[in-house]
């Protein structure tokens, strides 16, 4: 069995993946687009990463295909319409990387309250600004979650220990009856101090934080995104930054990946990390170990772990 690793994998799973059939590991290939154009053609098994795209264009190349294994979380990088038609079995590792998201996303709140990147960027320069470096502190402040799933929830354990208040908005949550208060979404960015925003990315949630809905935010607060871009618009933010309608912002995801034009993050709060959320020793292991165990359920049958 051909199995194509098209991003890099931690080495314990390789060496399990390598019991299962014949691996060919193209992640670290300069030529990697052309690599699984020509690979995929007679691979049984494709394991993936958020830094492959499996369009339709590539997947009809893929004449021997039975598994698609996405070893962490979205799959908005999978044409899933397509490889339904193709009856290719796709699976994913929902809840392997969420507490190192979850890290993820309280640095970048307190790095934004804080501005720690750009005070310790002043200090490494040789500077001892002291004075351009007064933050906000998050005790008795109302965090808003937007979109209260795996990592809203853990968020908001996690910010609740620094005496945040917590709101979320999420459709799809009824009857909840946690110490959280559930709201609509205009109540939520109009007096939330710190948004933090963890939906799943579909046509619903494309561009859920539009222009309109980010002019509600309050004059002074904190977003930040980790969840995937495109839904919230990035250049409308850059502009509530340069005009400091709002204090900071943290982004690990962008509508394009890289992002265009980065320099103009420079002179604004933001903390911008290069997609890192679920970039952990641990979170990689568990995703790629839950993806072998995925992969070796659906060779013997059972399809309960696909989408
Ligand atoms: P989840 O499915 O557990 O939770 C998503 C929540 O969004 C659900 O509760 C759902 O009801 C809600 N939702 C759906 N549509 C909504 C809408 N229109 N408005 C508000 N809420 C809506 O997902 P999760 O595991 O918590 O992951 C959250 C996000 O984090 C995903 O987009 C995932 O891709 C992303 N993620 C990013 C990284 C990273 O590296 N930055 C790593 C892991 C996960």
């Amino acid at each position: 069995m051909k199995i194509l690793i098209c991003d890099q994998l931690n080495e314990k799973v390789l060496d399990e993946l390598k019991t299962l059939g014949e691996c060919f590991d193209i992640s670290l290939s300069d030529n990697k687009d052309d690599e699984i154009n020509e690979n995929i053609v007679d691979s049984e098994i494709v394991v993936i990463r958020s830094g492959t795209v499996l369009n339709r264009e590539i997947l009809e190349l893929a004449k021997n295909i039975k598994i698609i294994a996405r070893c962490g979380v979205g799959v908005d990088n999978i044409d899933l319409e397509f490889a339904k038609t193709k009856k290719i079995a796709v699976t994913n590792a929902p809840s392997a990387n969420i507490i190192s998201v979850v890290e993820l996303t309280s640095s970048l709140i307190l790095n934004a309250a804080r501005k720690i990147p750009q005070a310790d960027l002043s200090l490494k320069n040789g500077k001892w600004e002291r004075a351009s470096f007064m933050g906000i502190e998050l005790f008795g402040k109302q965090l808003g979650i937007v979109g209260f799933g795996k990592a809203g929830k853990l968020l908001a354990e996690r910010m609740m220990s620094f005496g945040m208040e917590i709101v979320f908005y999420d459709p799809y949550i009824k009857d909840w009856d946690g110490p959280e208060q559930s709201t609509d979404l205009d109540t939520l960015l109009s007096t939330s101090d710190v948004i933090s925003v963890h939906v799943i990315k579909t046509d619903e949630t494309k561009n859920l934080l539009s222009k309109d809905k980010l002019d509600l935010m309050k004059n002074g607060s904190i977003i930040v995104n980790t969840s995937r871009g495109g839904v919230l618009d990035e250049d409308y933010l850059m502009e509530l930054l340069s005009s400091e309608h709002i204090y900071g912002a943290g982004l690990d995801v962008y509508e394009n990946e890289p992002p265009p034009n980065t320099e103009q993050f420079r002179n604004l709060n933001i903390t911008s990390t290069p997609h890192i959320g679920a970039s952990t020793k641990e979170a990689q292991l568990k995703a790629g170990l839950d993806t072998v165990e995925n992969i070796k359920k659906i060779l013997s049958g059972d399809y309960s772990v696909t989408l």
